[in-house]
């Protein structure tokens, strides 16, 4: 008969923007999922030598947008300033760039600044 797992599967309901982060979050710490939600199961009911996660910092792993051709990155396309440059070039006929993830790690090596309304930049 073959080896029996440990555990059993559960089911708990996780949006798909936790689970989406949970897995970029996991991944700068050498980690995944499944590891990081059991520890902190473990640290939470206070097993014995269990410790408290270390969180990774977001700039490691948060998912920012900006567009191809832009200077100012946002949190996320419901930015008010994002949506607000959005319709003015579409009133204006111009070409809406396509919108590009990246981490802010990857927007300080390019050189770019945070947008004021939703990321508190100047
Ligand atoms: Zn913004």
């Amino acid at each position: 008969m073959p080896d029996q797992p440990k555990t059993e599967h559960r089911s708990v309901r996780i949006s798909d923007d936790d689970w989406r982060d949970l897995l970029a979050a996991a991944k700068t710490q050498s980690s995944d999922r499944g590891t990081v939600i059991k520890e902190f199961v473990a640290w939470y009911l206070r097993r014995p030598g269990a410790k408290q996660p270390v969180r990774p910092d977001a700039a490691a792993w948060q998912r920012l947008i900006t567009t191809d051709g832009s200077d100012r990155y946002h949190a996320s396309e419901s930015c008010p300033a994002f949506q607000s440059g959005r319709s003015g070039n579409e009133a204006q006929g111009i070409e809406l760039r396509p919108v590009v993830t990246l981490t802010a790690e990857e927007a300080e090596v390019a050189s770019q600044t945070k947008c004021a309304e939703c990321l508190g930049g100047s």
